[in-house]
């Protein structure tokens, strides 16, 4: 703890894997050996920079540029970029930590790593996010590679963040290397379904943990929270599989729409006018904002908490778990507290962690870099059909580490585990580097 001082959310994340991995030690002691989980929490590399850029008044701005490769074992570091103005090496610590044992789920041969910046892209003109992810690149284009480290998006970094830092990058290296950043656009590199990915994923991880109990999600109501990348896309497969979604947000508010959200209207609000989730109530009978409470506040079947970490506390589980969730599955990195996760747990509901719910973006990102090096292009029903695939693959092996190490159904151990071994396992035939 005093060695990464001020970091919670880091602390957070490595103590919610190492307790939870105390039955696979135990079973298998080597794992504690050669300094492994030592090695294991400490990045291999973090790289922290200055980023200027000129605003359009003339003015200087100076933001943080971070890039942590935590973890190489299993391939090049990926993991995506976040601009938020939260963003601090705690958080992108903890989001690189995760997306090791994430990555190692997808079976896809990527190691983990994370980066960002505090740049917060709301209200900046297209000219300022340009010139930001520019002198962002700048820097970021002496450290990646398509066989070295290979960023992706997050949190307020879309299509178009990753097509001017692509083109920044081609400048530089004067080097068409497609394979350097996933999440491309369509007609220079990028893979169909990389978009719906992340969401899609989440809610075919929810249909495989309801297929244990021999339910599926039709006719159920779905609370979801976020307006972006993730929670647009978990309510379009929802909907695709027959359940309702009632809700989604930002941080202006919530929006309930008992009729069932108008996903056509979502998509023009967020992802073409780029505004605000009140727009969507403007136009849109019946539904409410509530700037009061949070989205937990609304009873369902399921949750999907597609927005950020820590936005689902105990008082909220407790909420949900009254309201009748049956079902939990996180689109967004760690967004149940411990004492959420805790409340699910003792409940006994369905709850699929985000390092297994939410690996389809990460595991699409793999077939991308994987069309790039081919220099071919698959149709939405392949990628769509491999996505699905790893999908299942990745909730059949929780399942199996799970009762593997005698917590039948509890899917955090099951994650944890069957992440951590495949990692553990080539850490120590690489010897200790
Ligand atoms: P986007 O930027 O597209 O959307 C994020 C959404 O969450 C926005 O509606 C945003 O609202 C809201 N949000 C973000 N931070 C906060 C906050 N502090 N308080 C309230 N609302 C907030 O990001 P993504 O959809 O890509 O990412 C969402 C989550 O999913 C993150 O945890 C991310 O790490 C995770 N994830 C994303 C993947 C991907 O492929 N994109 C892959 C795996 C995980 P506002 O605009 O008002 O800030």
């Amino acid at each position: 703890v005093a060695r990464n001082n001020a970091e919670p959310e880091f602390h957070q994340a490595v103590r919610e894997v190492l307790e939870s991995l105390g039955p696979v030690i135990a079973k298998h002691p080597h794992y504690a050996e050669a300094g492994l989980l030592e090695r294991l929490v400490e990045p291999e590399r973090q790289i922290i920079f200055r980023v200027p850029w000129v605003d359009d008044s003339g003015a200087v701005q100076v933001n943080r540029g971070f890039r942590v490769e935590f973890n190489s074992a299993l391939g090049p570091y990926k993991g995506g970029l976040r601009f938020h103005p939260s963003v601090n090496v705690g958080i992108i610590k903890f989001l690189g930590f995760e997306q090791i044992f994430k990555n190692a789920l997808t079976a896809q041969g990527i190691g983990g790593g994370k980066g960002g910046s505090d740049f917060d892209p709301h209200g900046r003109s297209d000219g300022e996010v340009m010139r930001f992810c520019q002198s962002f690149m700048t820097e970021l284009a002496r450290h990646i590679g398509p066989s070295t480290d290979v960023p992706a998006g997050d949190i307020g970094v879309g299509g178009r963040e990753i097509g001017y830092m692509f083109g920044q990058y081609k400048r530089l290296r004067n080097s068409y290397d497609a394979g350097v950043l996933t999440g491309k656009g369509l007609a220079w590199g990028g893979s169909l379904v990389r978009t719906e990915a992340t969401g899609y994923g989440a809610v075919l991880f929810a249909q495989s943990m309801l297929a244990t109990k021999g339910e599926t999600l039709e006719g159920k109501k779905v609370v979801v929270s976020g307006a972006g990348n993730v929670a647009i896309y978990a309510i379009e497969k929802a909907q695709q599989l027959g359940a309702t979604p009632i809700t989604f947000s930002d941080s202006s508010g919530y929006v309930v729409d008992e009729a069932g959200v108008d996903l056509e209207l979502l998509k023009q609000v967020k992802e073409v006018e780029r505004g605000r989730v009140a727009d969507y109530v403007e136009r849109r009978p019946g539904a409410r904002l509530v700037t009061q409470g949070s989205v937990w506040d609304v009873p369902a079947d399921v949750a999907l908490p597609c927005a950020t970490q820590n936005e689902l506390d105990g008082q909220a589980a407790a909420t949900l778990l009254r309201g009748g969730c049956g079902v939990v599955s996180e689109g967004a990195n760690m967004p149940s507290t411990p004492e959420a996760v805790e409340a699910f747990s003792s409940a006994g509901i369905l709850f699929g962690p985000g390092k297994a719910a939410n690996a389809g973006g990460v595991a699409t990102s793999a077939l991308e870099m994987e069309q790039n090096s081919g220099r071919t292009r698959w149709d939405f029903a392949t990628a769509e059909a491999k996505l699905t695939g790893i999908m299942a693959d990745i909730h059949d092996s929780c399942v199996a580490a799970a009762e593997e190490y005698g917590r039948p159904g509890d899917y955090v151990l099951g994650a944890n585990a069957a992440g951590f071994t495949r990692v553990a396992d080539v850490m120590l035939a690489h010897g200790i580097v």
